[in-house]
C-alpha cells in the first residue's frame, strides 16, 4: 500500500493512474503536471490563457529546459519556483517567476 502523499483530487488521480497501471514515478509527473496546470489558474499575477496556448506547443523537455535556466541576479543559473506565470509578448512567451532559490524575480524569454 503506497503512502498517501496526495490529497483530495490529486489522490483520486493518483488511484485512478495506479489502476491503469502507472508506476509511482508516471503517477507522480502526471500529479505534478496537474498541479503546475492548476498553479496557472490560481497563480498570482497574470496569466495568459493565449500564452498557455503557446507554451504547451514547445515540447516538454525544452519546456523543461527553460524552467531550469533561467537568471536570477543573485543566484546566477536559477530555476523558476512553481507558480511562475506565462505572458504573451510580441516575440513568444515570457515565463514571470521567482527563483526556487533566494526568491528573488526572474523571468525568461521562449525565444
Ligand atoms: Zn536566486
Amino acid at each position: 500500500m503506497a503512502k498517501k502523499k496526495y490529497e483530495g483530487k490529486y489522490a483520486e488521480m493518483a488511484e485512478r493512474f495506479r489502476k491503469d497501471g502507472c508506476d509511482e514515478y508516471t503517477v507522480e509527473k502526471f500529479i505534478r503536471q496537474q498541479m503546475e496546470e492548476d498553479e496557472f489558474e490560481i497563480g498570482y499575477g497574470t496569466t495568459d490563457i493565449e500564452a498557455i496556448k503557446e507554451w504547451k506547443k514547445i515540447p516538454e523537455d525544452v519546456r523543461d529546459m527553460l524552467l531550469h535556466n533561467a537568471f536570477c541576479r543573485n543566484c546566477g543559473e536559477a530555476t523558476f519556483k512553481l507558480g511562475y506565470n506565462l505572458r504573451l509578448d510580441k516575440f513568444g512567451v515570457v515565463i514571470e517567476g521567482v527563483c526556487d532559490k533566494c526568491g528573488g524575480r526572474i523571468c525568461r524569454c521562449c525565444y
